[in-house]
């Protein structure tokens, strides 16, 4: 069944009028009928079976026939820090990371980011909230990851009071099992992890990040493209937390 995040006000009762957006999706773009049944996501953690009723150019609107909970959100929260890099990259890596379950994304600048510019990422964020959305619906997700402004690496360094693990592929000894076996429960449900861009994190940055209580992590001998870190990096959170 195709799956649409609409806003919550556009639920009433129990009838669904599609946005405007959505209902050219269904209208136009999937051709479906009144009678069919599509999955309609509030972003609060609802998923709503709607029968529609009514399909057209002007008007799409259904009847909801059920509600489930939460569905496909894993329990610990993931704050993926990506360092800013090609366009095509870094959507990539928003599609696929919304798919391997992170919860928020923050573009990050640092001193070897291929992207330096902060007004140049401002204007992507709606295509790119638009990407993220698009790959929540698709992979049965109930909640749209959050993307975050933009911060500079000096910035990411002194946030947070999660689980913090900088992926630094000269760190040597700590693996991710071992970084994550040793926390307790109430830790494990938020966790920030932070990627460096393709010529990876300057010798300074990676002291201050350690300094601020950020905890080297390596993902094995081989050295992954940024691209690869990413999705191996939070789908092996996820794994190594049994979510
Ligand atoms: N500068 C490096 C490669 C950077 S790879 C070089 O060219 O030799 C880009 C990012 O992916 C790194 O900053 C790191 O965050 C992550 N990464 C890649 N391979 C890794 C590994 N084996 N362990 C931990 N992190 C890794």
């Amino acid at each position: 069944m195709h799956r649409f995040f609409i806003p919550p006000d556009s639920i009433q009762a129990n009838q669904v009028l599609f946005p405007l957006e959505t209902a050219h999706q269904i209208y136009s773009v999937l051709r479906l009928h009144p009678g069919q049944a599509v999955v309609v996501l509030d972003n609060l953690g609802h998923a709503y079976t709607v029968q529609l009723t009514q399909v057209s150019d002007k008007t799409t609107s259904g009847n909801i026939i059920d509600v489930q909970p939460i569905l496909g959100e894993p329990a610990c929260h993931l704050n993926l820090y990506l360092c800013l890099t090609q366009r095509e990259k870094f959507e990539w890596m928003l599609q696929k990371c919304t798919e391997t379950g992170a919860s928020s994304f923050i573009p990050v600048i640092s001193s070897r980011s291929l992207v330096q510019n902060l007004a140049e990422v401002n204007k992507k964020a709606t295509r790119w909230e638009k990407i993220i959305q698009e790959a929540a619906e698709q992979c049965g997700r109930s909640l749209i990851p959050e993307l975050k402004p933009v911060l500079n690496l000096a910035q990411v360094v002194q946030q947070g009071h999660s689980t913090r693990i900088i992926l630094w592929e000269e760190e040597h000894f700590t693996s991710l099992h071992q970084a994550l076996s040793a926390l307790s429960p109430e830790v494990e449900q938020e966790i920030s992890l932070l990627i460096g861009p393709e010529g990876g994190f300057s010798p300074e940055e990676v002291r201050a990040a350690l300094q601020s209580g950020w905890k080297p992590v390596s993902l094995g001998p081989r050295i992954l493209r940024m691209e690869t870190a990413a999705v191996v990096a939070t789908a092996l959170v996820l794994y190594e937390l049994g979510q």
